[in-house]
């Protein structure tokens, strides 16, 4: 993209939408290079930072007359590269929009801009007895725009179901630039799903400028229980059970041994000793239900071999059962230099069968993998443990990452649970979907989006434009070649 072409958009935007809201010099545009993946690092052409719904769709505007691609980015912490910037483009970032609009108890919904950070619309309900229920681990700096595009889960998906079962209407900026709803207050409209399109489309679709959720009653009562197994796979036949017996919790999270290491040496959350895994349950709802269920979900731990089962006495030991699961990820750190963080969908069922394969194939490899993930959702996040600065050591870890996805694919699963597939895992996409399904895909994007302005790049494993003969990509990225990007 011509340097020229930018200059004028960055003057047309600073005449528009004020000095302030416009960016374009290189140090402070480095701030916005990368997303939570940080190995792919890109600097955007341009940054820019509407206010209202009205700026954003100018903006997008003015990119549509200019040729220029546009990529959507909430609080940056996506975990797949979906909002890495375009060399060429220019950033729309959503953190000025950050008004919670209504709040309204009585049709339990609340009215929010994009940029509102997740734990806040929260914060906003409770009051009224009320709250959010999608909790990413990220919810206290992630945006709902974000979540919105990713179709972001947490730990309380099990019993609550992911995002796309908690919007119920948006207001978008099409690709073209035009304001339009979708959906709206009531639970149903006519006509095509677009709202559930809209939800987990990444940003390719256009950019969610306004979102009506769904507000969940507080329940009534929270009981959390600890479970130590000696093996994932008695833990794993555990979960299953508790689930065949009609419970449905509103948590089962499981870690492996060298997860429970790493959370250890990071927070001392104080888990059994000589635990091959944990279980955390977590059972809400009116009380009496809850504790007819949490004695049953007890003697499923029990008949399947816990060895020790600690019941949260009152809200600071529930919290400790949950910091050690919420600090796992980073937590890693403490045991090995360079991780990466998968995350695949296999059916529950399979759980004790892929952990012993993830163990096999890990082996095979001299790697090791630390496992903590949503088992009730059957929503594994095997933690991928290398060292840089091992010759090869890299190579093997992402070989290995590729070849878990597959296992996750070959069990009748997914690739991405909830983390979405943005840069990260376009190159896997073909391994789930033939090139037909892909191709239908497409067909709905450039409904969208004719010209490939919205976040292009993303998802698909091939820039393959509309009208465009499909084909695989070989070898580095484009970007790498160009020199734009680097993968480190
Ligand atoms: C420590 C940590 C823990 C995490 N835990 C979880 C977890 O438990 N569950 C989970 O699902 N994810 C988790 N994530 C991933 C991440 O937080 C989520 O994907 C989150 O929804 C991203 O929100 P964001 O505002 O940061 O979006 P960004 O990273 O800014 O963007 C993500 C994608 O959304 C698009 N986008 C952003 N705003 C809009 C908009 N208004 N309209 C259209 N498209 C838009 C972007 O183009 C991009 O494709 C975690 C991340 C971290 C760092």
């Amino acid at each position: 993209m011509p340097t020229a072409v930018i200059e004028r958009l960055a003057g047309e935007l600073r005449g528009a939408l004020g000095d302030e809201q416009v960016i374009d010099d290189r140090a402070r545009l480095r701030t916005y290079e990368c997303d939570g993946l940080a190995q792919y690092r890109v600097v955007p052409a341009l940054v820019v930072l509407p206010r209202t719904a009205q700026e954003c769709a100018r903006v997008v505007r003015a990119c549509v007359a200019a040729r220029v691609p546009f990529v959507a980015r909430g609080s940056g912490t996506g975990l797949s590269g979906g909002a890495l910037p375009h060399p060429d483009g220019v950033l729309i970032v959503t953190s000025r929009l950050r008004t919670i609009r209504e709040v309204l108890p009585a049709d339990e919904r609340a009215v929010v801009e994009p940029g509102v950070i997740n734990l806040a619309v929260t914060r906003a309900a409770t009051p009224y007895g009320y709250y959010y229920a999608p909790d990413p681990s990220s919810q206290q700096i992630c945006s709902i725009g974000g979540n919105v595009a990713e179709n972001s889960g947490g730990a309380h998906c099990l019993k609550y179901g992911f995002t796309t079962n908690h919007v119920l209407g948006l207001q978008i900026v099409t690709p073209d630039g035009d304001l339009v709803r979708l959906g709206g207050a009531a639970p149903d409209s006519p006509g095509y799903d677009l709202v559930g399109a809209f939800v987990g489309s990444e940003g390719t679709l256009g950019i969610a400028t306004e979102v009506t959720v769904r507000l969940v009653r507080l329940p009534e009562s929270v009981r959390t229980l600890l479970a130590a197994f000696a093996t994932t796979d008695a833990a794993g036949a555990a979960t299953s059970a508790i689930i065949a017996a009609g419970v449905v919790p509103a948590a089962v999270e499981m870690m492996d041994a060298l997860a429970i290491e790493a959370a250890e040496a990071a927070v001392r959350c104080g888990y059994p000793a000589g635990a091959g895994a944990v279980l955390i349950v977590e059972l809400d709802g009116p009380a009496a239900e809850v504790e007819a269920q949490f004695a049953e979900v007890e003697r499923l731990c029990r008949a399947n071999a816990a060895f020790e089962i600690r019941i949260a006495a009152d809200d600071a030991e529930r919290a400790l059962f949950w910091k050690g699961r919420k600090s796992a990820f980073a937590a890693v750190g403490r045991i090995s230099p360079d991780y990466i963080v998968q995350d695949g969908v296999i059916p529950r069922t399979a759980l004790p069968e892929v952990l012993r394969r993830i163990g096999e194939l890990a082996a095979e490899r001299g790697i090791r993998v630390a496992n903590v993930f949503h088992a009730g959702d059957g929503n594994l996040h095997p933690l991928v443990l290398f060292d840089d600065a091992i010759d090869g050591q890299a190579e093997r870890a992402e070989e290995l990452s590729g070849a878990i996805l597959d296992l996750c694919v070959g069990y009748g699963g997914s690739i991405t649970g909830e983390h979405g597939v943005g840069m990260d895992k376009a190159k896997y996409l073909p391994r789930m979907y033939t090139d037909d399904d892909l191709d239908t895909m497409q067909l709905l994007r450039c409904a969208f989006d004719p010209r490939s302005l919205a976040n292009p790049g993303k998802i698909f494993p091939t820039p393959r434009l509309c009208g465009e003969v499909p084909g695989r990509h070989k070898g580095a990225h484009p970007l790498q070649e160009a020199g734009l990007a680097e993968v480190f």
